[in-house]
């Protein structure tokens, strides 16, 4: 399948706002032509009736070990997801030496090659985030960087760049990126200086010190080259909801002085993440708290008073790997909120929960920006393991945040925002658009059934009303045979 024609469709092409009847020719990969008709001995895919589209690419995903486990990567590829961008929030483990025992390498470059091999559904770009870079330079050690270590972070994040790396992410929430000061942040974004590559974050506090928060991260793109992703924007917890507006005034100055700032966000007012977070200081310091609490009883009485103070609703929180909260689990083992949270964080280190902290009005403000694309935040599976629940949002991102936005804005508003927006954002060439010469990444779906059935309820499923996905100009996924994934995947470097 070479060369082939999809006839009929109504072509979205990612960048104007008209959608046009034409005729699509893919040839050797690539899109050959587009145009009224276009007759010859093709095999024909008809798309009468469907919005034909670039294939959708998430700005904002953590799949680079999950897609060598599921190269099929069923929850990106069904919603029609052809490109994600990995290694946010600063976690990159993909960019350094890894072993886990199940997958080994011992560089980037090594990685690549077993990625190469394993050949996933989906292509990738990929960053290099801070908490790994750190790690391979001082551990988890829990100081402020020394300039030699600066120095050598610096150094190896410019080879990770040479060798393609898509630029820079931080996770000042997480281990070990808490620990640094924006000093460090500054110097190391200071080597994107001569590139156009992004800088992008999670901040170091979304809510109650998010206004900081940004000054800091925007603070950190100016000493880089001023552009800058805010990742899964958002303004945490109910108290805080109101600064949704200082923080756009924030950005928006700072886009009229000349800085490159766009954001991604899932349309879920469900935040999900490790359960430690719900850990209030000084325990919220302490990696390690799982194993204290099992092996030593470390504190046990302590902790668990103390999330009494905790940041987060606790009644409401979501154990994502028992499907249910953290107030029904108290009351079927007929203990109190925090005795039973406590509990969870002793019994699993890598607990996952899903925190109720975000506003629905504030995601209707965010997804209305021309400036936000479609960012999943979510992770690839294959949706048939009980023990593997994932957020909805790994399922569910594309289709909910194109109902949400092509009912206030238009289709191909929507469409724009999932393929050419982030395409732009990341110097994703010859991506993320239907033109002559571009890569083939296209998908066929209906826009009147394209939605999401993901939930927490632990019926996770696939959206519905996607047709086909084509992958650098060859079938991934067709609705006629779903059990059927082919994989055309590859890495994307991005220079
Ligand atoms: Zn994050």
């Amino acid at each position: 399948m070479q060369k082939f024609v999809i006839k009929n469709g109504k072509v979205c092409d990612g960048i104007s706002q008209n959608i046009r009847n034409s005729d699509i020719l893919v040839e050797n990969g690539r899109i050959a032509d587009i145009s009224e008709n276009i007759n010859g001995d093709y095999m024909i895919f008809d798309a009468a009736g469907k919005i034909v589209a670039p294939g959708f690419i998430d700005a904002h995903s953590h799949s680079e070990l999950r897609k060598l486990k599921y190269p099929e990567n069923r929850t990106k590829i069904m919603q029609g997801v052809t490109t994600e961008v990995d290694g946010h929030c600063g976690i990159s483990s993909n960019c350094f030496a890894y072993d886990d025992g199940v997958f080994k390498w011992n560089s980037f470059a090594e990685y690549l090659e077993l990625l190469s091999e394993t050949r996933p559904s989906t292509n990738s770009v990929f960053l290099v985030g801070h908490n790994d870079l750190r790690r391979s330079v001082m551990d988890g050690k829990p100081a402020i960087a020394a300039d030699d270590e600066i120095k050598a972070m610096q150094r190896t994040f410019q080879e990770l760049l040479e060798q393609g790396a898509a630029g820079f992410s931080s996770g000042l929430t997480y281990f070990p990126g808490k620990f640094a000061d924006t000093r460090e942040m500054k110097a190391i974004a200071s080597v994107l200086r001569n590139t156009e590559k992004i800088y992008t974050s999670h901040i170091r506090d979304e809510g109650d010190d998010i206004l900081n928060a940004a000054d800091e991260a925007l603070a950190i793109a100016a000493a880089g080259n001023g552009r800058f992703q805010f990742s899964h924007m958002k303004t945490m917890f109910q108290r805080n909801w109101h600064k949704l507006d200082a923080l756009l005034e924030k950005i928006e100055t700072a886009q009229r002085n000349g800085l490159d700032v766009t954001a991604d966000r899932y349309p879920y007012v469900y935040s999900a993440t490790g359960l430690h977070q719900i850990l209030p200081p000084p325990f919220d310091k302490n990696e390690k708290i799982s194993t204290y609490l099992r092996e030593s009883g470390f504190n046990r009485n302590e902790v668990e008073n103390a999330l009494k103070n905790s940041p987060r609703d606790l009644n409401s929180t979501i154990l994502v790997n028992y499907g249910k909260t953290i107030g029904e689990l108290a009351a079927e083992r007929n203990v109190s909120v925090e005795h039973a949270a406590m509990e969870c964080l002793m019994e699993n280190n890598l607990q996952r929960a899903a925190y109720l902290a975000m506003s629905p009005e504030n995601l209707k403000k965010i997804l209305a920006l021309p400036y936000v694309c479609a960012g999943s935040d979510g992770i690839s599976s294959q949706l048939d393991d009980a023990n593997d629940f994932v957020h909805p949002r790994a399922a569910g991102t594309f289709p909910a945040f194109f109902r949400m936005v092509s009912s206030t804005c238009s289709v191909a508003e929507a469409v724009r925002r999932m393929t050419s927006l982030p395409a732009q954002i990341y110097r994703i060439h010859r991506r993320g658009a239907l033109q002559k010469g571009y890569f083939a990444d296209i998908v066929i779906f209906d826009a009147e059934k394209f939605d999401s059935h993901a939930g927490f309820d632990g019926k996770n499923q696939f959206p519905t009303g996607i047709d086909k996905v084509f992958v650098n100009g060859k079938l991934a996924y067709d609705s006629q045979t779903p059990e059927i994934i082919n994989r055309h995947g590859k890495f994307i470097p991005i220079n």
